[in-house]
């Protein structure tokens, strides 16, 4: 019998398109509600570092909305998170995210300074954004990356994320379009050290688009009222339940550790589903992405659309009584054996401490 090693994935050589050779420079769209920026913006900024350093171009914020003081500020922290250069875009009309003045106030600066890769975070409001800021700039975009490289040969983008429901993972090149676009979700890439040594060049834009133009209007802010609800994506630690725990009743039992080390509840898919949580506290690809020091997986498989949830996370401990199970390939320490019997354990020995 002879053994062959699998066939290598094709892959097609592309050389750099000499069409985009005057696009430069990667950016990244600094989201803002009200002069409070979104964290996955500095995340956003950290990765596009490296592809920048990558391409040797330099690394912009794009920050739009008002007031001019918050702004300004907001400006000078892309520098701190990264940034080489922001361009700023102040206006009345822009001071509450609204899809239309913001999407000409970004294909305006696009068309005007040419990037070649522009990175959303893949918000709420970053999703609605990217979608039509490609389609006006008739170019590609990758949603809801996992991963982000820069091809050597062709110096595209590629962008990795989940397929065919996220049982594969597909990595896509925008070879014929410029700006390459991608939307990442908050918390996939790690959040870089600020450095307030650093400082960077300011590129105001004007913008005017008469307010009578604009079909949406806002006709009250209410902020999002947090308080109570869950904070997975921020939390340091998260102790999470699958469906090995059987029944909503032993879902306690992860309470209790959870109240006791000071975490965060989270679940698997199936949990949510049958009711035993809220969606809220749901963990992977269709529910929230986390990336706390500490996560308790109990009684979870590790399926890959778990994992693509909390696989950045930084110590991953397994309970789970199938010492063949997934969560095993990837978790940095397990415990095989009942998780009624090892949380119940673990929760009385930490009571003593
Ligand atoms: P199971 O796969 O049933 O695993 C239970 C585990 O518990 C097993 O490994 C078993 O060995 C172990 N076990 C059983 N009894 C015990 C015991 N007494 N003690 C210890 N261990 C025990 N899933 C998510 O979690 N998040 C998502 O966001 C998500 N999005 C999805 C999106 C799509 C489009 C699709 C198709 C699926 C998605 N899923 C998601 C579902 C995912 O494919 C899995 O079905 C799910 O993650 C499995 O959850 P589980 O590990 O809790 O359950």
């Amino acid at each position: 019998m002879t053994s062959e090693a699998p066939p290598k994935p094709m892959r097609r050589k592309v050389a750099v398109d000499p069409r985009f050779a005057h696009y430069r420079g990667v950016w990244v769209f600094i989201e803002n509600e009200r002069g409070q920026v979104h964290p996955v913006s500095w995340e956003l900024l950290g990765e596009g570092r490296k592809l920048a350093n990558t391409l040797s171009v330099p690394l912009a914020g794009v920050v739009m909305g008002t007031p001019v003081e918050r702004t300004r500020q907001i400006c000078q922290e892309t520098f701190h998170y990264g940034a080489d250069l922001c361009y700023l875009a102040q206006s009345d009309v822009l001071t509450d995210y609204r899809n239309e003045p913001y999407t000409q106030c970004l294909t305006d600066l696009v068309n005007t300074y040419q990037p070649e890769i522009l990175m959303l975070g893949a918000s709420t409001l970053g999703r609605d954004l990217a979608g039509s800021v490609a389609t006006t700039l008739a170019t590609g975009l990758t949603a809801d990356c996992t991963e982000l490289a820069i091809d050597p040969e062709s110096r595209c983008l590629a962008a990795t994320r989940p397929t065919f429901g996220g049982s594969l993972l597909c990595t896509i090149m925008t070879q014929r379009h410029r700006p390459q676009m991608a939307t990442v979700r908050p918390r996939v890439m790690a959040m870089p050290d600020p450095d307030v040594n650093r400082s960077g060049q300011i590129i105001e834009q004007a913008f005017a688009m008469p307010e009578a133009t604009i079909i949406t209007k806002v006709l009250e802010f209410i902020p999002d009222d947090m308080s109570g609800k869950p904070n997975l994506a921020f939390a340091d630690i998260i102790v999470a339940g699958g469906r090995g725990l059987k029944r909503a009743e032993n879902f306690q039992l992860v309470w209790d550790l959870a109240q006791l080390l000071g975490a965060e509840v989270g679940a698997s898919r199936p949990v949510v589903q049958a009711g035993w949580v809220e969606p809220d506290r749901q963990v992977g690809q269709s529910g929230k992405t986390v990336r706390p020091k500490l996560y308790i997986a109990i009684g979870i498989s590790g399926a890959v659309q778990h994992r693509v949830g909390m696989e950045g996370s930084d110590v991953i401990i397994a309970i789970n009584n199938d010492p063949n199970a997934p969560i095993f390939d990837f978790a940095h320490y397990g415990i095989v054996g009942n998780a009624m019997q090892i949380v119940h354990a673990l929760t009385e020995a930490f009571r003593v401490q």
